[in-house]
């Protein structure tokens, strides 16, 4: 069963092999319990995390991507907070060093998302406006 949701996972990457992640999705991954728009993201979110954890390359891309693609806010490739999440996208990438379009292993992004942003208290200045903050708040910094 599991097999199953894991080849629909794996359909998603690139013509290249790569996932495609926005950058502020480093940290939606870390704080990740479970919770979410929508039964089918929720599942969605749980598969790409046990597919993550195998640290396989992925492209930062702006705009949706392999997250969003099982999202409701998702309305034809627009996500509806789109605004909101761009200048999320553009702080993770700034803080990281990082120009969209970087091609990396998860765990090289996820662990400086831990160190530049998680680890260093600058999370909220980034996504303390988002509505599933007050989880991240409660969390230790945990990562992939
Ligand atoms: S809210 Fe927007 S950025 Fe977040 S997963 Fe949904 S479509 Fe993607």
């Amino acid at each position: 069963m599991k097999s199953e949701q894991r080849e629909d996972t794996t359909a998603s990457k690139n013509g290249k092999g790569q996932y495609q992640i926005r950058a502020h999705h480093g940290m939606c991954f870390a704080f990740f319990e479970g919770k979410g728009y929508s039964d089918s993201f929720i599942r969605h979110m749980g598969e790409m995390k046990k597919v993550l954890e195998e640290n396989p390359l992925i492209c930062l891309v702006e705009g949706t991507d392999d997250v969003c693609g099982y999202c409701p806010n998702n309305q034809g490739g627009i996500c509806h907070q789109q605004e909101k999440v761009i200048e999320y996208d553009r702080q993770v990438l700034k803080m990281c060093g990082l120009p969209s379009g970087t091609v990396l292993s998860w765990r090289d992004f996820s662990d400086r998302v831990q160190k530049k942003i998680i680890g260093a208290g600058k999370r909220t200045e980034i996504c303390g406006n988002c509505q599933w903050n007050g989880i991240c708040l409660t969390k230790n910094n945990s990562k992939l």
